[in-house]
């Protein structure tokens, strides 16, 4: 392994502050005065959830800081780590009117932490419990923000609802996958006490399939909602990869989020394979916890990257630099069984767009750990032994109803990464919330009318959100996925 810890807990802790600190409460008045309040606001349509956003940045205005929270919470339960790690420059802020004047966007991320962490500080209990109890019960599979926005707007539709989770804290990726730089553990938490304040029960620690039958769940539930997220990180399938200064980013990231970051150890000089957003939130944190260099190794060119453009600006400034066109063909040991190089060779675009591999190019670069972060698996191979039935798709992802987040089997509903393939944490609330809803028409016959909250901007017929695959208006400083990889470094579904 990598010798350890190049940074002592001071240095560590200065580099590893949140990037985007809160507003004052004065800053955040004159932030929110800069909104237009539209009428047909973009915003909220950016939104996978339909956040009122005007409505809550006026509620911030007039100092109504536990009326914004209920505005954001009651549209999306995880508004608080939203407010964080959302890329608000391709959603909600990529589509303020105030581009169109030339102008930087209503910073709405940093006004919905200003109002969500006041809430939060004071423990306020802003969202109402359900009038009545439906007497139905529901299983909730995984305790991520899938589980967590459907788990959610069930028990405030009057459901019983169990969340079954493997680990031992809730959250998912929101809890142990973040980078650590743009929110703590904590916030994630916090929110799971929430949902469990609406009367959810959580069962953590509890493995469905290992410790609790799938017939057992089908027996005593009358719905189910598969949560369950993606899969282990994807092999590379070279020489050397089961190295011990190999690691998964997934994994090693994990290790940021449960160990005192002092104790974690990073090379002195790294290799990261893989351009998604994975890859770059491994290449941050490296940075940050002292590795000297570290070199993103990527197969396409910079245009193809799929991570967020500000993830690479991000990158770039933390000094990280970029091979392009490269891939690995064998990670290197020493005679002490340590990583000590990677051989790289060069690859050329084909016409069809995918990347071929030039072997007569190899050459070897020197460093001391390897983290790959080319994707996570899809989690088909363990749904085919839970659910033999359940239709999957070719990639291995559920295959659902996109309206309703319904499988090919009627009590069976999913959301989040293991039914998209791996998207962001709004999205996987937004799916859960989708699921929540036809759940309770399937059980009650009763379908949930008008919006989330009321609101001025249209979005009636559509209380979620549109959730834009793209979104309708791109700052600047965004660009576009490529065609061939997702966001986190995997194929496109
Ligand atoms: C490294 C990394 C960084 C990311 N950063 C961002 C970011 O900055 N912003 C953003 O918006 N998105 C980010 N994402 C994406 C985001 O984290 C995911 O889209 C989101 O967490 C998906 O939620 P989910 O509930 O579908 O799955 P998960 O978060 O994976 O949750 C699934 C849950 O199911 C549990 N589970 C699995 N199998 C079982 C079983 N058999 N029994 C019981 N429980 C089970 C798991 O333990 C887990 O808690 C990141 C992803 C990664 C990998
Ligand atoms: S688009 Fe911008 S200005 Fe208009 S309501 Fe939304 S945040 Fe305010």
């Amino acid at each position: 392994m990598p010798t350890g810890p190049k940074l002592d807990a001071a240095a560590i802790a200065t580099n590893m502050a949140e990037i985007h600190p809160p507003l004052s409460p004065a800053a955040a008045v004159v932030a929110a005065h800069r909104c237009l309040f539209c009428f047909d606001a973009p915003c909220i349509r950016a939104c996978p959830t339909g956040i009122d956003i005007p409505s809550f940045i006026r509620k911030i205005t007039t100092d109504n800081l536990a009326g914004a929270g209920r505005t954001i919470l009651s549209a999306n339960i995880l508004g608080a780590s939203c407010a964080r790690v959302c890329p608000t420059a391709v959603l909600c802020e990529g589509a303020c009117v105030l581009h169109s004047r030339g102008e930087s966007p209503v910073e709405i991320g940093r006004l919905q932490r200003h109002a969500t962490d006041y809430v939060f500080e004071r423990q306020l209990q802003v969202l109402p419990s359900a009038a009545t109890a439906t007497g139905f019960r529901v299983a909730v599979l995984g305790g991520g923000p899938a589980g967590l926005g459907c788990a959610a707007e069930l028990a405030q539709l009057g459901h019983g609802v169990t969340v079954f989770e493997k680990r031992p804290h809730a959250g998912g990726l929101n809890t142990h996958g973040i980078a650590y730089y743009k929110m703590k553990p904590d916030v994630s938490l916090a929110e799971v006490e929430m949902v469990a304040g609406l009367g959810v029960e959580f069962r953590r620690g509890v493995e469905v399939g290992r410790d609790i039958p799938m017939a057992n769940l089908e027996r005593d539930f009358a719905a189910l909602f598969l949560g369950f997220g993606l899969g282990g990180g994807r092999r590379l399938g070279i020489p050397g990869e089961n190295l011990p200064g190999v690691v998964e980013a997934v994994d090693w990231i994990e290790q940021l989020h449960t160990r005192p970051l002092d104790t974690v150890a990073v090379g002195e000089s790294v290799a990261v394979i893989g351009g998604g957003n994975t890859a770059l939130d491994a290449v941050n944190q490296a940075r940050r916890l002292g590795a000297r260099q570290v070199v993103v190794i990527y197969r396409r060119g910079v245009d193809d990257l799929p991570a967020y453009d500000f993830e690479r600006q991000l990158a770039l400034q933390g000094g990280a630099e970029f091979l392009f066109y490269t891939t690995p063909v064998a990670i290197l040991a020493d005679a002490a069984g340590a990583v000590s190089g990677i051989r790289l060779a060069a690859t050329r675009a084909l016409r069809t767009g995918d990347p071929e591999l030039d072997r007569n190019t190899a050459q070897v670069m020197a460093v001391d750990m390897v983290i790959k972060a080319v994707g996570q698996e899809k989690p088909g191979a363990i749904l085919r032994q839970l659910l033999p039935d359940l239709a999957l798709n070719p990639d291995g992802t559920v295959r659902h109803d996109a309206t309703t987040g319904q499988t090919n089997l009627p009590r069976v509903f999913t959301g989040g990464d293991c039914a998209n393939g791996g998207r962001e944490v709004v999205n996987a609330v937004a799916e859960g919330k989708r699921a929540a809803r036809s759940i309770h028409a399937l059980l009650t016959g009763k379908a949930v009318t008008g919006p989330v909250q009321s609101s001025r901007a249209g979005v009636t017929g559509n209380p979620w959100g549109a959730g834009f695959d793209q979104p309708i208006r791109v700052a600047p400083v965004a660009r576009k996925h490529s065609s061939k990889e997702d966001a986190h470094g995997g194929p496109v579904r």
